[in-house]
């Protein structure tokens, strides 16, 4: 299962590890929070659905 963190603030996936700091700290690129604990959500991998093959090449003499 993948997770993502998020804003606790505005709620945007959009967030960086910031460099050089305390490890751990994260800020938000679009409201600019920055903290050390950021929430995370579960995201649901894309499904991979099979198409059954269709019955293709049926010959008729
Ligand atoms: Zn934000």
């Amino acid at each position: 299962m993948l997770s993502v963190k998020f804003c606790p603030q505005c709620n945007s996936e959009d967030i960086q590890m910031v460099a050089g700091g305390i490890t751990g700290t994260w800020t938000c690129k679009d409201c600019g929070y920055i903290g050390s604990i950021f929430p995370e959500k579960e995201i649901a991998g894309s499904e991979q659905k099979k198409e059954t093959g269709k019955r293709i090449g049926e010959r008729k003499k």
